[in-house]
């Protein structure tokens, strides 16, 4: 019997309306899908608290004691009733707004009661609103009442009967086939080197948990069976590449590259960017070929790394192209490179979507004949009518704006697939990194040029804003220009963009002496370029901007970054918004404004960003508050198939044992052929074709 044959509408108390939610919601189709619906949580029924033991943030509890008073507080529809609870020692109150008759009728004082219920703090003290209340009698005993599962469900599936209960029943129900046995999906000898509990055990304690212990071992299990296949997965198309791919061997550094670095560099290279410079030459020189992530902090001088790159590949006789997300950065790139080329005598060139059809014939032609050695540009780039005559390096900036698909468009203008550098500013924890681009060898840039001066940070609240004029003011006196970013999504488009013409009205009349600007995404895309060159150029001192400006643009002159709500944004949005300024060798500066009442988490954020400019470390803290789901590129990745129950934030560690392992693996068997290995095969393959279609999501 395979759960996967079974269909869910046939289950006891499902039929075909519930099984239509289901697989709306949550994609459940068959009994397989069900049991792979892990609970999200579980609720410790099997012990008592005490109330000292009691804090903040604390999931469902349940406590022993009695009853000492009641109080009914409020009058009419506002009243709600109070009770004073003790265990005995310490005190609680619980409070009820519904129903005030009905308690005081059924439950006394004095009396000893189990009270179950998720504790909250409030006014200095902790309550319970609405609890579970049952005789000691009522209930079996501790050790029957065991960890009670909790599931996801949909707003759509609560009103349909599906709730959280009900799913659990639907699990009950299939508890005998899960008992028969269901058939194994890692090979016995990873079962016993990581001792592991079997899948058959594991679903078992997963919804049904004989007990804490027995829940962990599950756990682990699952998520080991997760993460291994994620790696599994990655790690055999990198072998698959690895044996398949030739790439161009780039060994030559030449006349280009070397009359650039001895006479057009007009800085020192700093020790990250000769490191990593080092690291692409080996790895194009090397008969592979090279798909690589260069990391870096904004502002680490990763252009610089990638001119000098396909400096390389023109010197051994290729071309090279630099794709970026926007034109508005495609045109910087552009004018970034020209002005670094000069007269070396390398072609350098633009493609955009305002490219002149003209200007694009001329374009196209010399891409062909070879003339044109670097082409700059956005995903027009990616089109059929842009053929090269021999590309061989592709570099594509600030990466998490393009999908892992776009990539490949690039790859398949040559025969053979040229070398590809990713570039981003948004530094990826290892964890992260070794999931979403588990394909890519990485480079790090962990060094800032000399002479910058870190970015002082500060966190206001709202009522700051006059004393903040004033610091604007002598800033923009002193030759100095402003951001000035308020956040814009779509759920509260219509708002947000209010705020921001209001926040443009204000600085006008706030600093008539001076001019501002404004760009945001419902711009047309000239007069976006438009306001964004005037501000460039340093017509306009103050600008008044949601996150288009995020990604990449350079205004060195710009010391001063004020984010509007931050609260509202993620923190490693925050740190790219940061990065904008601090490009000059003047002192900059990056002004948190939020309201009075920040949840724990907001405090925290802007903790984090005033004490630290460290990338990698706001990376790793982002991931930990807010896991992984929400991280952005998430969505564009090449996650295969999402992860149900290991965690990125946490289980890190767990991963590293995995890819190790798996790495072991594909050294003794490359294609999974051995016979003990034909179970990862099959299983791999049978994940892939359930997967979700990010692509299609996002
Ligand atoms: P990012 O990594 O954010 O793309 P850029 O490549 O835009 O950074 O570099 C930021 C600035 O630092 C640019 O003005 C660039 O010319 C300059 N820069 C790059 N490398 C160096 C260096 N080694 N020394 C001094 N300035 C540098
Ligand atoms: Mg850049």
């Amino acid at each position: 019997m395979y759960l996967s044959n079974v269909d869910i509408k046939f289950l006891p108390g499902v039929g075909p309306k519930k099984a239509d939610l289901l697989l709306k919601e949550l994609n459940i189709r068959s009994a397989e899908d069900m049991v792979r619906h892990y609970p999200y949580k579980y609720i410790d029924r099997s012990r008592f608290y005490y109330l000292h033991e009691i804090s903040e943030n604390m999931p469902f509890i349940q406590v022993k004691g009695q009853i000492l008073t009641f109080e009914k507080v409020g009058l009419g529809r506002n009243q709600r009733l109070t009770a004073i609870f003790t265990d005995g020692k310490d005190t609680l109150e619980l409070v009820w707004f519904q129903g005030v008759k009905f308690i005081l009728e059924k439950y006394k004082t004095g009396i000893t009661y189990v009270i179950f219920g998720k504790p909250s703090f409030f006014n200095g003290k902790f309550n319970i609103v609405h609890p579970e209340m049952d005789l000691p009698s009522q209930l079996p005993p501790v050790e029957q009442l065991g960890l009670q599962p909790f599931y996801n469900t949909t707003e759509k599936m609560k009103s349909g009967f599906l709730n959280s209960k009900a799913v659990q029943k639907i699990q009950q129900s299939l508890l005998p086939y899960l008992q028969s046995g269901v058939p194994e999906t890692l090979p016995a000898y990873v079962l016993k080197k990581y001792a592991l509990m079997n899948l058959t055990e594991a679903l078992i304690n997963i919804h049904f948990p004989k007990n804490t212990n027995a829940l962990n071992k599950a756990r682990q299990r699952l998520k080991f069976e997760e993460l291994f296949y994620v790696q599994l997965n990655i790690l055999q198309q990198t072998k698959w590449r690895e044996q398949n791919l030739r790439g161009f061997t780039m060994k030559r550094i030449g006349h280009f590259f070397h009359t650039f670095y001895n006479n057009h560099l007009p800085f020192e290279l700093t020790g990250a960017q000769k490191r990593v410079l080092k690291e692409i030459h080996e790895d194009i020189g090397s008969g592979k070929q090279m798909n690589r992530l260069l990391q870096g902090d904004v502002g680490s001088g990763k252009t610089l790394v990638a001119l000098m790159s396909l400096l390389i590949a023109i010197d051994n006789g290729y071309q090279g192209c630099l794709m970026a997300p926007t034109e508005i950065l495609a045109n910087q790139h552009y004018e970034t490179l020209k002005s670094f080329i000069g007269d070396l005598g390398v072609t350098v060139d633009l493609l955009t979507g305002s490219t002149r059809p003209k200007a694009r014939e001329k374009l196209h032609a010399g891409l062909q004949s070879g003339e044109l050695h670097i082409i700059v540009g956005t995903h027009a780039l990616i089109e059929e009518v842009v053929k090269f005559k021999n590309l061989g390096m592709v570099v594509i900036d600030e990466q998490h704006r393009f999908g892992v698909e776009q990539r490949s468009k690039l790859w398949k203008k040559n025969v053979q697939p040229p070398h590809v550098l990713v570039m981003t500013a948004t530094p990826i924890p290892r964890t992260l990194a070794m999931t979403l681009y588990g394909d890519l060898s990485i480079s790090v840039i962990d060094e800032l040029p000399p002479g910058r001066k870190p970015i002082q940070t500060y966190h206001y609240y709202e009522n700051k804003r006059h004393a903040l004029n004033g610091f604007i003011y002598k800033q923009i006196a002193a030759g100095r220009q402003i951001y000035v970013v308020y956040p814009l999504i779509e759920e509260s488009e219509k708002m947000d963009l209010q705020n921001v013409m209001e926040g443009l009205e204000y600085f006008r009349e706030t600093f008539p002496d001076f001019k501002v600007s404004m760009v945001h995404g419902k711009l047309k895309s000239a007069e976006k370029e438009y306001q964004m060159q005037q501000f460039v150029s340093g017509i306009t001192q103050i600008m008044v901007a949601t996150t288009v400006i995020e990604v990449g643009v350079n205004v060195p002159n710009a010391s001063v970054m004020i984010i509007e709500n931050a609260e509202r944004f993620g923190l490693s949005q925050l740190h790219q918004l940061r990065g904008r300024v601090g490009r000059g060798a003047e002192q900059s500066y990056c002004i948190l404004l939020t309201g009075f009442k920040l949840a724990t988490e907001t405090r925290k954020k802007m903790e984090i960003l005033t004490r630290t400019n460290d990338g990698f470390e706001i990376a790793e803290a982002d991931l930990q508050l807010r896991g992984p789901g929400d991280l952005e590129g998430t969505q564009q990745s090449g996650m295969p198939f999402e992860l149900k129950i290991a965690d990125l934030a946490r289980d890190g560690k767990m991963l590293e044992i995995a890819r190790n392992f798996v790495l072991e693996i594909l050294n003794d068997d490359p294609n999974l052929e051995k016979p003990l290995n034909v179970i990862l095969s099959t299983q791999l393959k049978k994940l892939k074709t359930n997967s979700v279609n990010w692509g299609i999501i996002s």
